[in-house]
């Protein structure tokens, strides 16, 4: 070990690490008190040997499943070949995850770069470019809608559109230009469209705000209106991506194409943060050498490994499995029929259990299924969000929907 523990034991229970990252760590997170240190599959092990199933898929990021062995071994094969070029010369992997990513999700063109905050801020980026040089909005004037209760991310533009006020609280002055509609709304978009809108930005069902999901055609209709009101649809399928809901993209289930699509998260399997913006229209070539771009967006290793993400979900069946699974799971909890429980919602494995105002919180049921070896997440107070890895099987569904039962008396 370094010299910081030459006069002291390494840390090795669950409460010496936790006291080591209070003395050190930035506290912007409230984790739950447990200290993980190996994972496989759907489940993860914390340092005291205990075994858990992971509900939360580390916020979809590991939809294939922690340390996946074909991803873990594309990642070391090319992690021992070459790792990062910058973009000043070209490398034997991006064209290929280029090739590939737009097969698997019938695109076009693609931007790629890390995080999903950074392929967020693309996307604006592109869209007020595309509105001033192709639509022809007087410079400077350029507006985009976004939605109540959205989660895009944490960098100043975004946190500045955010409705939370936790998110935005002291961080300003904000990026202007931008206008935040209901979710779910179609009418109330379309009436806040200016000469000046050149794009929306939205989430497919909104994960953070508690997996909500909007009324049955809310996309089309958005979809109908960008197109008539020249107005570019961004979809942020960075969590509701890559087989989540039971399908390749959420907009599948209503048969649209955004004109941009962002995803991140699992693109990697959760080894390494990809993201990238996916584009069938001449958005993405208004963007010229020198404009925009990334240290680490688009490196050999980032392909690489999002490459055989890629191909995992699809030639392991996850996607299919993640809708039979996720139809499971919620016929399950909505069976546990608990007096506790508002409401269970979800699509695919993306899913949700909301309980009543005055049942106390999430945190403590939370709390107590840790205690019963199934590790989740609540979001704001009342939902307890329950998204498995995608390789769930039947029989690790029905023993978390017994352990949900057990907490939630
Ligand atoms: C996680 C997430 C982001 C931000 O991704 P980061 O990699 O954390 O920057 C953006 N949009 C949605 C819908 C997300 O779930």
């Amino acid at each position: 070990m370094d010299a910081i523990f030459e006069n002291q034991p390494a840390p090795r229970t669950t409460a010496d690490y936790i006291a080591l990252e209070a003395l050190y760590g930035a506290t912007n997170y409230k984790p739950l008190d447990v200290v993980l240190t190996r994972g496989q599959g759907v489940f993860v092990w914390d340092v005291e040997g205990r075994k858990y199933l992971d509900c939360l898929s580390a916020y979809s990021a590991v939809n294939q499943g922690h340390c996946h062995p074909r991803i873990l071994a594309a990642l070391t094969e090319q992690a021992q070949r070459l790792t990062l070029t910058s973009r000043a010369f070209r490398n034997d992997q991006l064209a290929l995850f280029y090739a590939e990513i737009c097969a698997a999700t019938n695109t076009h063109k693609v931007l790629p770069m890390n995080s999903g905050a950074e392929a967020v801020e693309s996307a604006l980026k592109l869209a007020r470019k595309w509105g001033y040089e192709v639509k022809g909005v007087p410079e400077g004037q350029a507006e985009i809608i976004v939605c109540s209760e959205n989660f895009h991310g944490r960098t100043l533009t975004i946190v500045g559109f955010s409705t939370d006020p936790v998110s935005q609280r002291n961080f300003g002055p904000f990026t202007p230009g931008f206008r935040v509609v209901p979710y779910g709304d179609a009418d109330a978009f379309e009436a806040a469209i200016t000469p000046n809108t050149v794009a929306i930005l939205v989430e497919p069902i909104q994960g953070e705000a508690g997996v909500i999901i909007p009324p049955d055609g809310y996309l089309r209709r958005v979809r109908e209106i960008c197109s008539r009101e020249r107005v570019v649809m961004v979809l942020d399928e960075i969590q509701t991506g890559f087989g989540r809901t039971g399908k390749m993209l959420a907009e599948e289930h209503e048969g649209v194409e955004a004109d941009m699509t962002l995803v991140g998260k699992a693109l990697s399997g959760g080894f390494y943060p990809v993201s990238a913006v996916l584009s069938n229209i001449e958005v993405m070539e208004v963007l010229k050498p020198g404009e925009h771009g990334s240290t680490f967006g688009g490196n050999p290793l980032a392909c690489a490994v999002a490459r055989m993400a890629l191909r995992v979900l699809r030639e392991e069946g996850m996607i299919e499995n993640a809708a039979v699974m996720g139809a499971r799971l919620q016929a399950g909890l909505a069976a546990i029929g608990s007096p506790l429980v508002r409401d269970v919602r979800g699509r695919g494995l993306m899913t949700a259990v909301e309980l009543h105002p005055d049942a106390g919180g999430a945190r403590g049921y939370v709390k107590r299924l840790q205690e019963l070896g199934v590790l989740c997440k609540e979001t704001h107070d009342h939902t307890i969000r329950i998204a498995p890895p995608l390789v769930i099987t039947g029989e690790e569904v029905d023993w978390a929907v017994e352990r949900f039962a057990a907490s939630l008396r």
